[in-house]
């Protein structure tokens, strides 16, 4: 410190240091020679949990677990007798727990001070919770990043051949007149399309999420998304019913993932119906906001099962991905200010309902219309 300036200068520096130390994020605690705590800093009160009037001048036990705590006076008591530094000096990397019991990893480093020949030790803590957290989330898209490569570059060589033995399949379909050949054939091409949506939902759940964000108008979007499985339910005898707000209810989204979440809520609400019910599609305004639902009659889904279908690749079905509802909670999760409902009564059926917020321009439009 400064050994040239005048008492003045030293105080004054005594006064920064000791405000700096106060006020830094990490914890500082200063210990006697006999263990007995002398400075606990703001950081270390919101570290530990402890007020400082409980600390200062007790034993630094009150903040440690018993083995940590033996530990730690042997050291010390070891520093004081040979002045070795163990870990003076050092930075370490430790579990410490607070005042309510819980652990957190923590960087602690020490130094070690001689004044009017009595040592002084402070330990420098540092809650690496967050760091931790931080290195977890990077490290975890690093890997999917990694993965999403392998993914895409995998598929990207799946894709063709799978396209030329379907186009064969095809050709052969209809050059053949044998039935159990023909039999075959079909197998195949089924087979086919399962694979090849298999593939467009692995794309999807590696791509790279990017949302546009444009004027959807819902009416179009759900009667398109209808008129996509309209013939599938007829075949199927389930029965529809449409209900769209009058007003065009804009809403601000991405258009092409937008109509995957529906097309994927209604082909499960079909998958659902083996024995018929009724579909019900629904668009209304709610709060500020677009309420759209997908009801179905069908099978429902178990109260054990409820969290875990939005999981990735978690199935039910014989020929399922287990992709369409991860990716598609993920698609209006990404849409801001939106949100994603389900219920479901195991055997009586499910309803999904999205919100999505309306487009602002739609809202200055209807304000005028009403
Ligand atoms: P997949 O349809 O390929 O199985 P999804 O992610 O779309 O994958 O759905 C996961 C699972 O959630 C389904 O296998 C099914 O068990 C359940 N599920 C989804 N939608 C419904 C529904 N409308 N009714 C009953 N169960 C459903
Ligand atoms: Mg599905």
């Amino acid at each position: 410190m400064g050994n040239t300036g005048s008492k003045e200068d030293e105080n004054r520096e005594l006064m920064i240091l000791k405000h700096a130390v106060e006020n830094t994020n990490e914890a500082f605690v200063t210990i006697d020679q006999n263990h007995r705590v002398l400075f606990f800093n703001k950081a270390a009160e919101k570290i530990f949990g402890y007020g400082r009037k409980e600390i200062i001048g007790h034993d630094l036990d009150v903040i440690m677990t018993p083995t940590c705590s033996r530990n730690h006076r042997e050291a010390v008591a070891r520093y004081v007798k040979t002045r070795i530094p163990g870990r003076i000096g050092h930075a370490a990397e430790m579990v410490a727990s607070r005042k309510n019991g819980e652990t957190f990893p923590a960087s602690i480093s020490f130094s070690v001070t001689e004044v009017e020949e009595q040592l002084f030790f402070t330990g420098i803590v540092r809650d690496l919770t967050k760091t931790q957290e931080l290195q977890e989330q990077v490290m975890q898209s690093e890997r999917l990043a990694a993965l999403g490569q392998m993914v895409a570059e995998i598929t990207h060589e799946i894709k063709n051949p799978l396209m030329m033995i379907g186009g064969f399949a095809q050709q052969l379909t209809k050059e053949t007149d044998d039935e159990k050949n023909l039999k075959k054939l079909n197998i195949i091409t089924e087979e086919i399309r399962r694979l090849e949506r298999l593939l467009a939902d692995l794309k999807e759940f590696h791509q790279v999420r990017t949302i546009v964000s444009e004027p959807v108008d819902i009416r179009e979007l759900l009667e398109k998304v209808f008129s996509l499985v309209q013939e599938e339910c007829e075949r199927q005898n389930i029965q529809t019913e449409v209900t769209l707000d009058e007003r065009a209810l804009t809403v601000s989204g991405d258009r092409g993932r937008l109509e995957q979440v529906f097309l994927n809520l209604v082909k499960n609400a079909i998958e659902a119906m083996e024995r018929g019910g009724k579909i019900l599609i629904q668009s209304r305004l709610s709060g500020g906001q677009v309420e759209i639902m997908v009801k179905d009659e069908g099978c429902g889904i178990s109260e054990q099962d409820r969290d875990k279908v939005f999981a990735p690749f978690f199935t039910t079905k014989k020929h399922g991905t287990g992709l369409g509802l991860c990716i598609s909670k993920r698609i209006i999760e990404d849409h801001g200010g939106s949100s994603f409902f389900l219920k479901s009564e195991k055997g009586k059926g499910t309803t999904f309902k999205i919100r999505l917020p309306l487009y602002r321009g739609a809202l200055e439009g209807s304000a005028r219309n009403n």
